[in-house]
């Protein structure tokens, strides 16, 4: 815990990260100040304009006259999704902090029963979950098919829509979580770290209107391996030694036993062992146990580190009644 000392002064902030949405946002940013008005709280529209090089910043100028509580956040250049929603995250003053994509494939009109649920259930995050989706088959829906199984098993929290953007956080929640890389998508399981109350609610997805989506197959591959790190980040951050360490005693442990098989061989029988691969693979693997074991030591290092240099506790504390 420390961003999360200061208390929200607003009721929702929305996070937009925009990349080239100028077509998108004149339709889209009137119709979510519509859906904020009649929910009569108080709120705040974070745009946060990922450098854009189509008109998408004069956009949101010209839309502030009408939604005063429109703030435009100019990036310097293209940072990508998580950094925008990190922004976004970091400016934010309101206690929930809903996030959407800007190019209208999410619907406004599900905040009100998202918000409901989150304050009925006092949920930290409520995901949304496009059960109809409205893209190709093939290229986007089975990737992500199968990438949301994968996620859901190996970070042990279930969710069937990891990718969708539509979400509401706590703004502790939001506040805490340290995203780096494409790392967006794995909020929820991330946070899962906090103790985290997550629930899904089925939302609309509708069809992007102008432009093209950002991203193709590639990102696929490139989910799966931000999949490892999240797994062994949620696993074994505050204990690397217990990974390494295993590794390391396993391989050594085999090493030194077929060592310890052939110097018995050559004492006992005189047997030529100099030639023997099984010889090469004994050395190979107590080097290999020997290198783990240092590892896990420099890992345990490195957390104490990590954990010191930003005063994080190992703890994070609910309410205290
Ligand atoms: N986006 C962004 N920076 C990027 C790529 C995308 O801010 O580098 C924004 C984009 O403008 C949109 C959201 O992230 O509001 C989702 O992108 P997109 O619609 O292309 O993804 P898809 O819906 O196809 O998964
Ligand atoms: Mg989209």
């Amino acid at each position: 815990m420390k961003k999360s000392m200061m208390t929200p002064e607003l009721d929702l902030s929305i996070v937009l990260p925009i990349y080239n949405e100028a077509g998108n946002l004149e339709t889209f940013i009137p119709e979510l100040s519509g859906v904020l008005r009649d929910l009569g709280r108080t709120y705040e529209i974070i745009a946060v304009d990922d450098g854009s090089t189509d008109p998408s910043v004069a956009t949101l100028r010209r839309l502030k006259v009408q939604e005063p509580h429109l703030r435009i956040i100019r990036f310097r250049r293209n940072f990508g999704q998580t950094a925008a929603f990190t922004a976004g995250f970091d400016l934010a003053r309101g206690r929930y902090v809903i996030t959407m994509d800007a190019d209208g494939q999410n619907d406004p009109a599900d905040i009100p029963r998202l918000l409901k649920v989150m304050e009925e259930g006092e949920y930290d995050i409520v995901s949304g979950w496009r059960q109809e989706r409205k893209e190709p088959f093939l290229s986007r829906r089975l990737p992500s098919m199968i990438a949301n199984r994968i996620i859901a098993r190996s970070t042990g929290v279930a969710l069937h829509d990891y990718g969708c953007s539509l979400k509401i956080y706590h703004w502790e929640v939001a506040k805490n979580v340290n995203l780096y890389g494409e790392l967006h998508r794995f909020i929820p399981a991330l946070a899962s770290e906090m103790g985290v109350r997550v629930v899904e609610v089925p939302v609309n997805d509708r069809p992007r209107r102008y432009g093209k989506s950002k991203y193709n197959l590639g990102k696929t591959v490139r989910v799966i391996l931000d999949l490892l790190t999240i797994t062994f980040l949620l696993n074994y951050m505050a204990r690397p030694m217990q990974f390494f360490g295993l590794a390391g005693l396993l391989s050594g442990g085999i090493g030194f036993a077929l060592g310890l098989y052939l110097t018995l061989l050559k004492l006992l029988t005189g047997a030529n062992i100099g030639t023997r691969p099984l010889l090469l693979l004994a050395i190979l693997l107590m080097i290999l146990g020997v290198q783990f074991v240092m590892m896990g030591l420099l890992g345990e290092l490195l957390t104490r580190t990590y954990f010191e240099v930003q005063d994080k506790t190992i703890y994070m504390i609910r309410a205290e009644e």
